[in-house]
């Protein structure tokens, strides 16, 4: 799944950024400011549930321009590259099937 992919690069991104910047002090005071490995997975576990709820097809608080109920948008985590950018919307009404899209 490129999603998560491109979501644990970041990570990385950040992690090695945190280490540059560290500083050699092994103090034992620290120690009581890490959290646990279970800690870490339960955060990372509720940050992906979380992501994988935003990247699923949703209503998006716009009017359907044909029917009037709300569009959802299609491929919430695609953009189109155009100028501006652009995310496909559609309508989920019985008997509407209006497709567009809206700017980004
Ligand atoms: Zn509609």
């Amino acid at each position: 799944m490129t999603y998560c992919m491109a979501s644990l690069g970041l990570r990385g991104t950040e992690g090695a950024g945190r280490a540059l910047r560290g500083r050699p002090d092994t103090g034992e005071h620290e120690m009581s400011n890490l959290k646990t490995l279970d800690e870490h997975n339960a955060e990372r576990r509720e940050s992906h549930r979380a992501w994988n709820i935003a990247s699923q097809p949703h209503a998006n608080g716009i009017a359907c321009p044909k029917c009037g109920r709300e569009l959802w948008d299609t491929n919430p985590m695609v953009t189109l590259t155009s100028m501006p950018a652009q995310k496909d919307v559609h309508c989920v009404a019985a008997g509407c099937g209006y497709r567009g899209y809206r700017l980004a």
